[in-house]
C-alpha cells in the first residue's frame, strides 16, 4: 500500500482525460482536472449539466463513445454500478474503450467493482476501481481523499493524471474490489455515526437542548474516538477482549438510558436498541465483563 501527497500534477497540456457522469462529484472531478490544465472531455445522460465546465475550458462530448474515444483514461462517477454498467456495457462504448482505460470512482460494493472488472478483461478495456472518500469540496484541494485498487502497474501509470484531483491517493492492492471494501467499511462508520447524531440531536431538543448548545460538546465525543478506533483493531489483532475497567455491562447499562429517555419522548430508538441488542448478546454468551471489542469478534465469527 502507498499514499501519496498530491503538492502538484506532473501533467502535461498533452494530457487527456474523460469524465462520464456530472453530478455534483463529477462535476468537481472534472473541475479540477480543467483546473489543472488537462483537456478534459465531459459527458452525462442528461445534457445541459456542464455548461459551466464548457465555459471553463472542458470539451463537451455529443455521446458516451465519443467521449471515451476523446482520451487514453476516463474517468466514471455516476450513481451506482447499475449506472455505470449502462453506460460502459452499450457496445458502442465498450468498442471505443477497448485498449484505453477506465477508472470507476462510482461507489458500489465490492462484488459489483470485481464484476465490472471482469467485463472490463473480457473486452480488453484496462480498469481500476475506486472510491472517494471525502466531500465534492475538499476535490482539487488537499483535502480530498481517494482510494483505488487493480492493477498496480496501470495505477502507477495514471497516476499523474489522477494526482490532478488533489489530496491523497492510496492504492490498497490488485484485487478491483478492494477500494470498494474499504468504501463500505468506512461509510458504515459513518452512517451509524450520523444516525446516532441524528438521534441525539432529536433527543437533546426533545430535552430542551438546541443543535447549537450541543454541537461542540459532539465534536468533544467525536474526537475520542480516533484513539479508541486505534486501540479497538489493535486489540482485536491481538485476541485481547479485557473489559479494561469498561466492561460490556457497564454499556448495555449506558445504552438503556439513552433508549428510556428516548422512548419517554416518543422518539425512535431504533439504531440505539439495535446497538443496546448486540451487547446485550455479548453478555448472554457470558462476556459481559469483556470489553466493547468482543462485540467486533462476535460479529466476525460468523
Ligand atoms: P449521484 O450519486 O446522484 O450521481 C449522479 C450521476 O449519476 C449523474 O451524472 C446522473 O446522470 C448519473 N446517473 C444516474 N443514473 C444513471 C443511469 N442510469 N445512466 C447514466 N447515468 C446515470 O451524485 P454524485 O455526483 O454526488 O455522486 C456520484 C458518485 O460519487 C456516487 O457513487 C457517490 O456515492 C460518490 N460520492 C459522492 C460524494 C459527494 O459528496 N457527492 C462523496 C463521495 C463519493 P443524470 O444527470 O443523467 O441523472
Amino acid at each position: 500500500m502507498r499514499t501519496e501527497h498530491t503538492e502538484h500534477t506532473e501533467c502535461t497540456e498533452q494530457s487527456a482525460v474523460t469524465v462520464l457522469g456530472l453530478g455534483p462529484m463529477g462535476r468537481a472531478l472534472a473541475t479540477a482536472f480543467v483546473e489543472a490544465g488537462l483537456r478534459t472531455t465531459v459527458w452525462n445522460r442528461t445534457p445541459g449539466k456542464d455548461t459551466e465546465l464548457v465555459e471553463r475550458g472542458a470539451v463537451s462530448a455529443p455521446s458516451a463513445e465519443a467521449a471515451v474515444a476523446a482520451s487514453e483514461l476516463t474517468v466514471v462517477c455516476v450513481v451506482n454500478y447499475d449506472a455505470a454498467d449502462a453506460v460502459l456495457r452499450r457496445d458502442e462504448v465498450a468498442d471505443a474503450l477497448k485498449g484505453r482505460t477506465v477508472v470507476n470512482l462510482t461507489a458500489d460494493t465490492p462484488d459489483r467493482a470485481r464484476n465490472t472488472a471482469r467485463w472490463a478483461a473480457e473486452h480488453g478495456v484496462r480498469y481500476l476501481d475506486g472510491a472517494i472518500m471525502t466531500p465534492t469540496p475538499t476535490i482539487g484541494t488537499p483535502h480530498a481523499v481517494f482510494i483505488h485498487s487493480g492493477p498496480e502497474d496501470l495505477y502507477r501509470e495514471h497516476q499523474p493524471v489522477l494526482d490532478a484531483l488533489g489530496g491523497t491517493h492510496t492504492h490498497l492492492g490488485d484485487d478491483p474490489g478492494r477500494a470498494a471494501a474499504y468504501d463500505i467499511a468506512l461509510l458504515d462508520i459513518f452512517w451509524t455515526s450520523m444516525a446516532g447524531y441524528a438521534h441525539a440531536l432529536a433527543v437533546a431538543k426533545a430535552e430542551g437542548i438546541s443543535p447549537r448548545e450541543l454541537a461542540p460538546f459532539a465534536q468533544g465525543i467525536g474526537a475520542i474516538l480516533p484513539p479508541i478506533f486505534e486501540q479497538t483493531a489493535e486489540e482485536l489483532e491481538r485476541g485481547d477482549f479485557s473489559g479494561d475497567g469498561n466492561p460490556i455491562t457497564s454499556a448495555v447499562s449506558s445504552m438503556s438510558h439513552i433508549v428510556h429517555t428516548s422512548e419517554a419522548h416518543g422518539i425512535d430508538a431504533g439504531v440505539m436498541r439495535a446497538a443496546e441488542g448486540l451487547a446485550r448478546r455479548a453478555v448472554g454468551r457470558g462476556h459481559g465483563a469483556d470489553g466493547f471489542t468482543r462485540i467486533a469478534q462476535l460479529l466476525s465469527d460468523r
